[in-house]
């Protein structure tokens, strides 16, 4: 058992031009890995900068720590609104 799966993930490594375009409609593969720093996904040669592809990493107007404060922001509105929603039921019940 231990030795098939051995030889499994041998011969996967193997597997060649195994790198594929992300950009949709484009079926080249590259030999080596071209990913792009902004979204981590891997292009062809001809599409690997940002431009080339319509990059959704680089220009996002929010980063991950923007991201999480957002997040935490949307979270504390919407505790407010509950808490605020929750007083309202009160009153009308009251
Ligand atoms: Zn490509
Ligand atoms: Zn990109």
């Amino acid at each position: 058992m231990d030795r098939d799966c051995k030889q499994d993930s041998a011969h996967q490594k193997q597997k060649i031009f195994s790198n594929k375009c992300f950009k949709p409609g484009c079926k080249a593969r590259e030999m080596m890995k071209l990913v792009c720093d902004q979204c981590q996904r891997n292009f062809c040669v001809r599409h690997r900068h940002p431009l080339d592809h319509a990059c959704e990493g680089e220009g996002r107007p929010i980063s991950k720590a923007g991201y999480a404060a957002l997040m935490r922001s949307l979270e504390a509105q919407k505790i407010t609104q509950d808490y605020q929603f929750l007083q309202n039921r009160c009153k009308a019940k009251c």
